[in-house]
């Protein structure tokens, strides 16, 4: 009698939804601002202040009053950035100031020190076209007192600390991003510095995917090689629950004898499916094990990095608190003939490239099989091929998922931007 996985076979969009369904944000916590960055934030902020919060310079020059016009001023005194002296622009006078600075009391619109000529107590202002209000930025011109600067929910990237710092904010609560645990299973596998002994090969699928978990801005935890034995695998198991947020582990999910990986997670909680109807990939596993998320990759290096593109990114994006989880997808032309199984959903690796008429077009990085894993060495799309059809031709249009910068013209250039 063949054997049969107990597991049924479910399609990609209900393993998605019962993934959607048992991952959520993680708690906040608060951080220092350079640790904030790629943090999805917390809570709403708001400027007690405005920006800026004293009428200043645009530039290095001269205070003055804008309605006389060009001419002499005797100079009476130099405003510096950083502090407020005792100045006041009263007809006839003008006083130096640099950028940035206060300007004093009375000034109309500051000149800049290219158009005026200073010596002996005096500036001569050059120009007559001094309109009021020249090179002042008034108070709030940035941000007003009160007003909403970053609201919750917000990616935060560069802008975003510079506007935390800006508004005061030297910690900041934001969603915790998840600690992921991963690891290698199988007798076979040996760390990349070991000779392999005869039947044994190296370790590719933790490199991969603890890069992988780095990329999706979360920490991998390494838990090393585990071998197909029982009690070194619980044990390890039962580590990367107790340190981690969510457990990734590669190997052992087949229907081997020795594959003790989805009957160990069952045994501790509930596993939610055990087989998905795509390739590469279908023994993919999803468990929750204490309130844990556990993804369980296939083998194949392929088979292992393409499931956590397609199940287990999305859902450390969202318990890092982000809406936007999943890659973008676009129709794609391809630009050969593809094989395919008909049965299965398949991803095939492509590298996809802007032509100068806007359309897409992927090429096929070569041979698909699981193990290559030069196949997604260099891809930056995958192309869903569904199940049904068991050819696709040249010409024919796919859709595609977009894993990182679409090749053009322009991004081959050696020059970014051209003068206009
Ligand atoms: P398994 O899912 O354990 O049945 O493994 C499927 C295939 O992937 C076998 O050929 C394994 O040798 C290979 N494999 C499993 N784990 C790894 C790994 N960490 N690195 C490279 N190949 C692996
Ligand atoms: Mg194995």
């Amino acid at each position: 009698m063949p054997v049969e996985s107990p597991y049924p076979m479910i399609a990609i969009e209900e393993a998605l939804e019962l993934i959607r369904r048992h991952t959520r944000p993680l708690p906040a916590v608060t951080v220092s601002l350079p640790e904030a960055l790629d943090h999805i934030l917390a809570e709403d902020i708001t400027a007690a202040e405005p920006m800026p919060p004293f009428a200043a310079a645009s530039v290095d020059g001269y205070a003055v009053i804008a309605a006389e016009g060009p001419g002499a001023r005797r100079l009476v005194g130099d405003q510096a950035a950083g502090y407020v002296d005792d100045i006041t622009i009263e007809p006839g006078t003008a006083a130096r100031v640099t950028t940035g600075a206060p300007v004093p009391p009375g000034t109309t619109a500051v000149v800049m020190v290219e158009l005026t000529e200073a010596g002996n107590g005096h500036v001569e202002i050059l120009t007559a076209d001094i309109p009021e209000g020249a090179n002042i930025r008034p108070v709030g011109q940035d941000i007003e007192a009160g007003q909403l600067v970053l609201p919750k929910g917000k990616l935060l990237g560069p802008a975003e600390l510079g506007l935390l710092g800006t508004v005061g904010r030297a910690t900041v609560p934001v969603i915790r991003r998840p600690v992921v645990a991963v690891m290698s299973t199988g007798d076979e596998i040996v760390e990349p510095n070991e000779p392999p002994a005869p039947g044994q090969i190296r370790d590719a699928n933790r490199f991969a995917l603890m890069s992988a978990v780095l990329q999706a801005g979360c920490a991998p935890l390494d838990l090393g090689i585990v071998r197909d034995k029982a009690g070194q695998l619980e044990e390890t198991i039962e580590r990367g629950l107790a340190e981690a947020d969510v457990l990734l582990t590669s190997g052992g999910v087949s229907m081997g004898q020795l594959d003790l990986v989805k009957p160990y997670l069952a045994s501790r909680g509930t596993v939610h499916f055990g087989r998905v109807n795509t390739k590469p990939g279908k023994p993919v596993t999803f468990a929750v094990v204490d309130g844990k998320p556990c993804f369980a990759m296939p083998g194949f290096p392929v088979s292992a990095l393409v499931s956590f593109e397609v199940f287990v990114r999305p859902a450390l994006l969202r318990m890092a608190g982000h809406t936007h989880i999943y890659r973008q997808r676009e129709l794609a032309v391809l630009a050969q003939d593809l094989e395919h199984s008909a049965a299965r959903t398949e991803f095939q690796r492509v590298v996809l490239r802007r032509e100068k008429d806007g359309l897409l077009l992927a090429s096929t990085t070569g041979f698909q099989g699981s193990g290559r894993l030069l196949s997604m060495s260099g891809a930056n799309g995958l192309v869903i091929l569904p199940r049904g059809q068991d050819t696709y031709r040249a010409g024919e249009k796919v859709e595609a998922l977009l894993l990182g910068p679409v090749e053009t013209e322009s991004s081959s250039e050696s020059t970014p931007i051209q003068g206009v």
